[in-house]
């Protein structure tokens, strides 16, 4: 469909984010015949499109995360769902035919409207808190082990992070790195033991507990990382030509914030039928305080939204 043909339009749905919570929300109200358009800033998948290897999804035994999302993709489109790939700026309460609607405002100013909205752009991964991090952002830092860790082979990683994300993205730079070394800030880990076993069983893996990375430094590429002991103050130079941040994700709801309820860090805040606080406006994925960021979940959420704005919509319509 045309850019002006999309901006013409009043959809049913409009759904913000191509994750795994976007796309269940499209199976379902495409398939109701709901007009559906789903606007994505970068790429469909979200998070999931930049996992290495999804084997936690009914009936996926193993799949990159590229290719089911691609396949999510495909299936959503066949039943009429439109993609548009433009950042969302905000969305503000409208007005259609005396029905409530919403204006949805594009990166590049123009603005789409929709009956409904559903709030799914997951959350964007937490930068290493340290000197130099910025600086080398794309020279040697990433928060992405599927996009980056071919450019690595046979050097020295470093994972920050103690979660799952960092035991299972450092164990796929394994396969590249000559040496793969977790720092992490304690001694527990909240991974599970799975992810920490198949790790540990790798030869080049390596841990530097209870030690946060103060500084990043290098010349045109990184060099190394200054190491602070948590327990003892200590500090010690760790030569590394890479280093990759798992140490959390953000939400992404700046957009909508000032309309619907969050919590003090931006999760918004919804009910059983993932409803947020402002009538026609749902939230589903890792965006949902509590989310346990699982794709099976953000998914249900999704469908769970879908049949929930099907029954709205037919009020809304009578
Ligand atoms: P997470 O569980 O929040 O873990 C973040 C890790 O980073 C923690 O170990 C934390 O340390 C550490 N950390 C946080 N801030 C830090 C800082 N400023 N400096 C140093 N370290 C810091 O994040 P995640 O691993 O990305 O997982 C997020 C969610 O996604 C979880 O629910 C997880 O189960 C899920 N997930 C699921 C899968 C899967 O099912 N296949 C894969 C990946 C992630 P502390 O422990 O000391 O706080």
């Amino acid at each position: 469909m045309q850019y002006e043909e999309v901006l013409s339009k009043t959809w049913d749905t409009l759904i913000i984010g191509a994750g795994p919570g976007g796309l269940g929300a499209a199976l379902y109200t495409s398939r109701a015949d709901l007009s559906t358009l789903i606007i994505e800033k970068s790429f469909t998948g979200g998070l999931i499109a930049l996992t290495h290897e999804v084997e936690n999804y009914p009936a996926v035994e193993l799949s990159s995360g590229m290719e089911l999302a691609q396949r999510m993709e495909q299936q959503v489109k066949h039943f009429g769902t439109e993609f548009l790939f433009k950042g969302v700026e905000r969305v503000e309460r409208a007005s259609e035919n005396g029905h409530d609607a919403f204006d949805v405002t594009l990166s590049d100013g123009r603005k789409v409207r929709a009956l409904t909205v559903i709030a799914a752009t997951g959350s964007a991964p937490r930068r290493i808190p340290a000197k130099g991090e910025q600086e080398f952002y794309g020279r040697g830092v990433s928060y992405c082990a599927t996009c980056d860790g071919a450019f690595f082979r046979g050097k020295q990683i470093v994972v920050v992070g103690g979660g799952e994300s960092a035991f299972q993205e450092g164990l796929f730079l394994t396969q590249f790195g000559r040496q793969v070394t977790l720092v992490h800030r304690r001694e527990g880990f909240r991974a599970t033991e799975l992810a920490i076993r198949r790790a540990r069983a790798r030869q080049n893996w390596a841990e530097k507990l209870n030690c946060t990375v103060e500084e990043i430094y290098g010349d045109e590429l990184v060099k190394g990382v200054k190491l602070k002991n948590t327990k003892t103050g200590a500090s010690e130079d760790f030569p590394t030509d890479g280093v990759f941040g798992f140490i959390g994700y953000d939400p992404a709801s700046d957009y909508c914030r000032h309309l619907v309820e969050t919590d003090k860090e931006g999760y918004i805040i919804t009910d059983k039928k993932m409803r947020t606080s402002q009538p026609g406006i749902w939230a589903a994925g890792d965006i949902v305080q509590g989310a346990l960021k699982q794709m099976v979940i953000s998914a249900g959420n999704g469908a769970t939204a879908a049949i929930d704005i099907r029954e709205y919509l037919a009020h809304l319509k009578g």
